[in-house]
């Protein structure tokens, strides 16, 4: 499976901001954004250069930094956009809502992970499941009335417990209903652009991707 290899905190430095990729770090001061600010990795000045981004430029790094934030690769995220805009609605929010969707981004959404990173490892090596049954694609849409949840071993790992009780301090979007006796989750709603944190101005991909 194709992945990013880069070390991630290059790529929050890169887009100019947090995208929460490595779990618990990103909310303490060891977050490279928290130590050593914005700037972009590199010598000469590459923050100047991002505050002068307009147009494309801009629109092209709005993109890269969603395709970053849930780990989805170029070839993939342009199917989702074109979903998105055969679907009735605001097309950046239709593409959101189905990168929210995705099992991957649920399992983290609902506290089984701290990151989207660990999220996909556990979805990959078939420790999740949807309404009972394995389900070992990250890609695939929950909807309304799924019950996520994992194998009753992995449930006890060390990781998962601890990014359960993370999540119970931390609070999870509406649209997820946790049962903390079960560990499990239940899709209770639909996502709304509201739920979705991480700075996002989709309105920017819509008009990259439209030209
Ligand atoms: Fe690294 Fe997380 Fe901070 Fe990004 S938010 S720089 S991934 S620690």
């Amino acid at each position: 499976m194709a992945r990013y290899r880069d070390a991630v905190c290059r790529l929050c430095r890169r887009e100019g901001g947090k995208l929460f990729l490595k779990g618990d770090r990103c909310y303490k001061p060891s977050c490279a954004i928290e130590k050593r600010g914005t700037q972009a990795p590199g010598q000469h000045g590459p923050t100047a250069r991002r505050r002068m981004l307009q147009g494309y430029g801009e629109q092209l790094r709005e993109k890269q930094k969603v395709k970053r934030i849930y780990f989805v690769l170029e070839k993939q995220f342009r199917i989702y956009f074109q979903k998105a805009s055969r679907q009735k609605g605001i097309t950046g929010e239709n593409l959101l809502f189905m990168l929210e969707r995705r099992l991957d981004n649920t399992v983290y959404r609902s506290g089984f992970s701290t990151s989207r990173r660990q999220a996909r490892q556990l979805v990959n090596h078939g420790h999740v499941l949807v309404n009972g049954r394995k389900v070992d694609i990250p890609s695939f849409q929950v909807k309304v009335g799924d019950e996520i949840t994992l194998k009753d071993t992995t449930k006890k790992n060390p990781h998962v417990e601890g990014a359960w009780q993370t999540a119970v301090g931390r609070g999870r979007p509406p649209w997820i209903t946790a049962n903390d006796g079960e560990i499990s989750a239940l899709v209770s709603d639909l996502p709304k652009r509201d739920d979705i944190d991480g700075n996002i101005n989709e309105q920017l991909i819509v008009e990259l991707y439209s030209k």
